[in-house]
């Protein structure tokens, strides 16, 4: 293939907000090109979304071995987990994911150039020899990848991702203290953890490690874990992680890690000033992700930044013409599906799509998937009180689901939050299985702004999960008929 050195759209980033935007950038008729300096598929693919599921579905499925005798079944002798082949479950999928991109560019035409970007002027990127050394020689840069050179385009757009935040003072050195990257392929089984941060990340590698028998303590600075999400949903995930044996501190921070050879001794300071010392075999730092805005030539562009982030607005355009930024780059929420879409409106209103709508944040999923799962959309209860919304609340418990009570999995909520005046859904709420396949249906409700009437004229399946869907509706309105 001979790479071209003009374009209409160069995305620099492929992860899942770069790829698909150079999908749809092909299918609208614009010359596409996409650089990547080490791996297709950026961190979801890779190193998140994907790797990650694939671990907490080995180690849902060795919960349920374990609790075999529950549903009737006898397994003959132990049952018992062999990480390494776990890990390579779960690198094995990435790998085919990853493949699965290089098929998807060739099919689109999109040019893939390897190496480094970087801005150079309005319109124009130089790509050099990356400097990044790659986690793992799994999905390595092909060996006919192309790249080095100038290239040009109308439209660039800026996919970059983001990377682990550090705190100073606990900065991960690969060994003892980890990040995401090396909780994803730990070499043996650590037989304790201490998790810094409970948010997404932390708690699905917290809910993985305890669920495959290690000894797990959480340290959160907030009084909640998943901060973001509802307080009652995180007090019921809580309970649950507590009862399956998991540590949960809240209201305090690591302060100091202690290095021994093959352990850590993490210094927890509580809000009321003492401090309590857990040694473990390692510490995962989940305090959050900070974005790729550096080498870019950001600056000398003028483009705006704040916080690690490049600023847009809802279109994905920076404030320097014909640069754009979307996904984890251009800031929060930052999560795969939201880069996505964002990339989508982005490249859709280069075209002049007509009718493309800015995105809308307020009504992005988030889904958790540890065990019990937590998903939402929406605003929280307290967000819709703060907002001086006055709100009507409907709650269904899964211990009330023909369904949930089937399937051995009774313990969860689904809570839904409409607004008292007009009857729109403004918020949704769950914990408990399969809750992050459940969301979106309240995902769709809400963007084509359903009110309770025309959920409740709604008919859901028997027997479902979905059914304490339509439960939590009418329980906001006095009309529960199952509790
Ligand atoms: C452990 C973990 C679990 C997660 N689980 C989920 C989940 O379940 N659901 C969810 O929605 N989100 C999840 N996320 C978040 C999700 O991975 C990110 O939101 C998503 O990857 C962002 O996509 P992106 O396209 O913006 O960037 P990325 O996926 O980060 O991709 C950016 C790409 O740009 C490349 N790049 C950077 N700089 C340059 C340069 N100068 N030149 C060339 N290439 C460059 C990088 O190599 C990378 O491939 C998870 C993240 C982690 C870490």
């Amino acid at each position: 293939m001979v790479l071209a050195n003009n374009y209409d759209v160069i995305i620099i980033g492929s992860g899942p907000g770069g790829y698909v935007t150079a999908i749809r950038s092909a299918q609208l008729g614009l010359k596409t090109a996409i650089v990547e300096r080490e791996h297709l598929g950026g961190i979801c693919l890779n190193w998140g979304c994907i790797p990650t599921k694939a671990l907490l579905r080995s180690a849902e499925i060795f919960h349920y071995g374990q609790h075999a005798k529950d549903y009737g079944l006898t397994i003959e002798g132990k049952i018992s987990a062999d990480i390494k082949a776990v890990v390579q479950r779960s690198r094995g999928v990435s790998a085919r994911l990853n493949a699965g991109i290089g098929f998807l560019m060739k099919k689109n035409k999109v040019d893939v150039i390897w190496g480094e970007a970087k801005l150079s002027k309005p319109g124009e990127i130089v790509v050099t020899k990356t400097s990044k050394k790659p986690m793992e020689p799994q999905n390595p840069v092909p060996k006919n990848a192309q790249g080095e050179g100038t290239y040009t385009a109308k439209h660039i757009i800026l996919a970059t991702g983001a990377r682990p935040r550090a705190l100073p003072g606990i900065e991960p050195d690969g060994k003892l203290i980890w990040t995401y990257f090396e909780a994803m392929i730990p070499p043996e089984m650590p037989k304790s953890l201490v998790v810094m941060g409970s948010g997404a990340i932390g708690i699905e590698f917290a809910s993985f490690y305890r669920t495959m028998g290690a000894e797990v303590t959480v340290v959160e600075l907030l009084p909640n874990v998943m901060p973001v999400e509802d307080a009652e949903i995180s007090a019921i995930a809580r309970k649950q992680f507590e009862k399956q044996g998991m540590k949960i501190i809240t209201e305090a921070k690591v302060t100091k890690v202690e290095k021994a050879a093959n352990s850590i001794t993490a210094h927890v300071e509580t809000k009321d000033g003492k401090v309590e010392k857990i040694t473990a075999d390692r510490l995962i730092s989940a305090v959050g992700v900070q974005g790729n805005i550096e080498n870019l030539g950001l600056e000398a562009l003028g483009v705006k930044t704040d916080r690690g982030c490049v600023v847009i607005d809802g279109y994905g355009r920076t404030n320097v013409p014909g640069i754009y930024a979307i996904g984890d780059v251009a800031g929060p929420p930052m999560l795969a599906h939201k880069a996505e879409h964002e990339g989508v409106i982005c490249v859709e209103k280069i075209a002049n799509v007509p009718g493309v709508h800015p995105m809308e944040k307020d009504k992005i999923p988030g889904c958790t998937y540890c065990h019990p799962q937590v998903a939402s959309v929406g605003l929280t209860e307290a967000k819709a009180k703060e907002g001086g919304r006055e709100i009507r609340v409907g709650r269904f418990q899964f211990a009330a689901n023909g369904k949930a009570i089937a399937l051995g999995e009774d313990q969860g909520l689904v809570k839904t939050i409409f607004d008292k005046k007009t009857g729109q859904l403004i918020g949704a709420h769950m914990v408990g299985a399969e809750v992050t396949e459940l969301i979106q249906g309240f995902v769709v409700a809400m963007n084509l702004e359903t009110t309770e009437e025309e959920l409740m004229h709604t008919v859901f399946p028997h027997p479902t999960l979905s059914e304490m869907m339509k439960e939590s509706v009418l329980d906001a309105y006095g009309r529960v008929l199952n509790a």
